[in-house]
């Protein structure tokens, strides 16, 4: 028995839950599949959005960020007092983005694995079940299986390690950590009330590097935070820029979103706003089956902040940055947007 819907989400993270509420908001049948027991948990993310997605993030909110805090090797921080955003707590933010899709209809399912994609289109999951639809979306994250069975793929990515630890003072800025010693990526400090998330990024090349990485710069912080470690995770970030967002499984449309279509940022790896905002219009595009427009859309949203970031990582990547070199590549200096 092949199951038959509408629209088949494959990932119930921001994406995924936003496209699927989109979709059902449209009338259309709307199944959604997700492995993960429980909406948004483990969560593997530093947890800050930019001010913009303030309607998506209502009710998740743990503390409101004013400025960014940036620490180039061993200097002191060069301070932009003007960088608004918000620390979220993830596990509730997915989850509220899930409950709404289904509020709006969609037959959301947690522990649902997808294991295959047919060339048909036919969606195989661990559990023996096939459900086939007339258009897929794609919002399964860095590592894609939608993405895979039409050829767009995440080659570039980031590795991280994050730990969450006591924080002693009050903090209401993100601090960035940059080096040479951190290739393809940069460390930060992001304070969520009592706690901050730390962690690092690195190219993959340099994984084996993280953990040491990442105890230096718990170490260097001294006393602005605790030793004792309450959290501990990690994942990969795409780093790429953006894929080919569609493509055809047979009679089968299937649409890419958020991290998926490699809407994450290469320089900062912020993912989330792009992952909501690319999921809902997924949505709208799997209830109208207007592909072509879609990537259209992307293009215009993303196409210009993804090639400056990508060319700016490119060259981080070329030679053994200097000081200088680090700051083009990094989005608080005015050199950045020259
Ligand atoms: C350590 C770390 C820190 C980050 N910090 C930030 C940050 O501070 N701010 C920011 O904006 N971005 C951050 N990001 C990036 C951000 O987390 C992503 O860009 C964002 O989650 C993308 O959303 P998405 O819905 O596209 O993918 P995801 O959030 O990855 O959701 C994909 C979903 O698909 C599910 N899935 C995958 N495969 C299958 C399968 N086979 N079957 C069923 N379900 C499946 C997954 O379980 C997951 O729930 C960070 C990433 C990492 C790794």
């Amino acid at each position: 028995m092949i199951e038959r819907a509408d629209i088949l989400v494959l990932g119930l993270g921001p994406a995924g839950a936003s496209a699927a509420r989109a979709a059902a908001q449209r009338g259309r049948r709307v199944v959604a599949l997700e492995r993960k027991r429980k909406a948004g948990i483990p969560v593997q993310c530093a947890e800050f959005v930019p001010a913009m997605i303030d309607a998506e993030v209502a009710g998740a909110v743990r503390q409101r960020i004013q400025a960014m805090a940036t620490f180039v090797e061993d200097e002191a921080a060069d301070l932009q007092p003007d960088f608004p955003g918000q620390m979220l707590d993830r596990a509730a933010f997915d989850a509220g983005l899930v409950a709404r899709a289904a509020q709006a209809g969609a037959d959301c399912r947690l522990d649902r694995r997808v294991i295959r994609i047919a060339k048909d289109g036919t969606v195989h999951l661990a559990d023996g079940g096939r459900l086939r639809a007339r258009v897929i979306v794609g919002a399964d994250g860095p590592r894609s299986q939608a993405g895979r069975a039409i050829g767009s793929v995440n080659t570039d990515l980031v590795e991280t390690r994050q730990v969450t630890v006591p924080l002693r003072q009050p903090h209401a800025a993100t601090d960035i950590f940059l080096s040479a010693d951190m290739p393809g990526g940069y460390g930060w400090l992001f304070p969520k009330g009592g706690v901050a998330n730390l962690g690092a990024g690195v190219v993959p090349a340099h994984r084996g590097c993280l953990k040491r990485i990442l105890e230096r710069l718990h170490a260097s912080l001294g006393d602005r935070v605790g030793r004792e470690i309450l959290a501990t995770t990690g994942g990969v970030i795409p780093v790429g820029g953006m894929l080919q967002p569609w493509g055809r499984l047979e009679e089968t449309l299937v649409l890419l979103a958020g991290d998926a279509a490699g809407l994450a940022n290469p320089v900062t790896g912020a993912g989330i706003a792009a992952a909501v905002q690319s999921g809902r219009l997924a949505g709208e595009a799997a209830a109208s089956g207007a592909a072509p427009a879609y990537q259209e859309e992307l293009e215009d949203l993303f196409e210009a902040a993804l090639a400056r970031a990508l060319r700016r990582r490119r060259e981080l990547l070329e030679r053994v940055p200097t000081k200088a070199a680090l700051r083009r590549g990094w989005i608080a200096y005015p050199e950045y947007w020259q």
